[in-house]
């Protein structure tokens, strides 16, 4: 019997899974549901929805309707609020969840990084520590880095923003990742970066630059993962397909 599997992606390892899945002979029908902030997101296999379900009740009502079987939460570290609507919605329809969530990078323990809890408190430590940080944290949560006149910084977004940035002094790169070890190591010296901003995501595409900052010996700023939710979570996307395939 056809199996229906919602996968929550947004991530590189959703996009992954969904060719592995579409790669197999498992009876599975999958879709899998972007926010829809990234204006051309690279190609997946299978059903794809963009735009969101209209919080945990459409979430819910989605999940029934569609007669979904297994829902991947495969979302970023960071994405608070869908990961716990699924949360929510899986409970309360009785409806299998599993979460693919990469592991922490792994950090000296004599590396110049620390971790905070919010942007806010990154900010509030810049100053004290760096001229020109390069900043990797999206387009969400720029607001806390305003009105820091006597720092440049460099950002890399993926896309092009519409309207400019909440940042007194600037400049904008954009890039998709996986991005590579020597351009990431290029970008610090050329642009003359002694700290590394970043969300501690974990993301295999995005550790080239963890590794930059620290051959160069800058500073890393890392905001602290929010806490993980409870239930089944895989590592990977092979360790996540297999659970699946044990499922079909
Ligand atoms: P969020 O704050 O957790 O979610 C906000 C709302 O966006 C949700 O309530 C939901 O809308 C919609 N949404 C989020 N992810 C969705 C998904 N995969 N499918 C359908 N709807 C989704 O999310 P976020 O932090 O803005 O992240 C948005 C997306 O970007 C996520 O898919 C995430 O995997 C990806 N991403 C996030 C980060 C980050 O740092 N947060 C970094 C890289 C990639 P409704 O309530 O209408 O369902």
């Amino acid at each position: 019997m056809t199996r229906k599997i919602l996968i929550l992606g947004g991530t590189a390892e959703a996009a992954a899974l969904a060719e592995r899945l579409d790669e197999t002979d498992a009876p599975f029908e999958v879709t899998t549901s972007l926010a829809g902030r990234t204006r051309f997101p690279n190609p997946i296999p299978g059903r794809v929805l963009s735009g969101g379900f209209g919080g945990i009740a459409g979430l819910k009502a989605f999940i029934e309707t569609e007669k979904v079987d297994i829902v991947v939460d495969a979302t970023h570290p960071f994405a608070e609020i869908i990961s716990e609507n699924a949360y929510v919605a899986c409970l309360a329809v009785d409806v299998l969840r599993v979460m693919l969530i990469r592991p922490p990078w792994s950090l000296p323990p004599d590396g110049k990084w620390l971790e905070v809890d919010t942007m806010e408190a990154i900010a509030e430590s810049l100053p004290r520590i760096s001229k020109k940080p390069f900043l990797t944290i999206g387009s969400r949560g720029l607001e806390a880095f305003s009105g820091m006149p006597d720092i440049h910084f460099l950002v890399r977004l993926i896309e092009e923003p519409e309207k400019p940035l909440p940042l007194d002094d600037y400049e904008l790169i954009t890039g998709r990742p996986p991005h590579d070890l020597a351009r990431e190591k290029e970008i610090v010296a050329e642009y003359g970066i002694d700290c590394l901003v970043s969300k501690h995501s974990g993301s295999a595409a995005t550790e080239a630059k963890i590794t930059a900052a620290l051959e160069a010996g800058i500073s890393i700023i890392l905001q602290r993962r929010p806490v993980q939710l409870p239930g089944l979570w895989t590592q990977s996307v092979d360790e996540c397909l297999e659970w699946l395939l044990s499922q079909a």
